[in-house]
């Protein structure tokens, strides 16, 4: 059992695209809810659109693997987007991401995933044998989200900075 993320990062624009790449990593897979967005929002941002073009520059695929139980949330998203996704992916378990790969046929060498929680984004890619890169939650909001954060802080707290990826 595996908590701790390989590397943490403040967002997801503070990854370094050319050095993922440079790694040998082709897929990410990305959580959604307090990842991408927040969880009062629907549609991706231009700022998201721009990154997503960044990484489809550099030969990266972006995947969406939500665990969001609310109908219909990853595909608007997604297509509106316009990247693959899977919603109710089941995280931590590692089903979810082998599916992930077996669609996009990559490798776990050639994938990571980017999320903002421990038991699921990590544990569950650290599970399915992926590189795992931690984001710090776009907000907090509920009391019960700080106070799982609060509960994550040690595993967090392992990982290396990313400026070392
Ligand atoms: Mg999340």
């Amino acid at each position: 059992m595996n908590l701790v993320p390989d590397y943490l990062f403040d967002s997801i624009y503070t990854i370094d695209i050319e050095r993922l790449r440079a790694r040998g990593v082709t897929l990410l897979l990305a959580d959604l809810d307090n990842t991408l967005i927040p969880y009062s929002q629907k549609l991706p941002t231009d700022d998201i659109r721009a990154w997503r073009d960044r990484l489809k520059a550099a030969g990266i695929t972006l995947f969406i693997l939500s665990n969001s139980r609310k109908p219909g949330r990853a595909k608007r998203f997604a297509e509106a987007l316009g990247v693959p996704y899977m919603g109710h992916a089941g995280k931590p378990k590692p089903g979810g991401f082998r599916r992930a790969m077996a669609q996009m046929e990559r490798k776990p060498q050639e994938t990571a995933i980017v999320g903002d929680q421990i038991f699921t984004d990590i544990w569950g890619g650290n599970n399915a044998g992926v590189l795992t890169l931690m984001v710090k939650p776009i907000e907090f909001g509920t009391l019960f989200r700080r106070a799982r954060y609060g509960v994550e802080t040690p595993f967090r707290t392992r990982a290396k900075e990313g400026g070392t990826l």
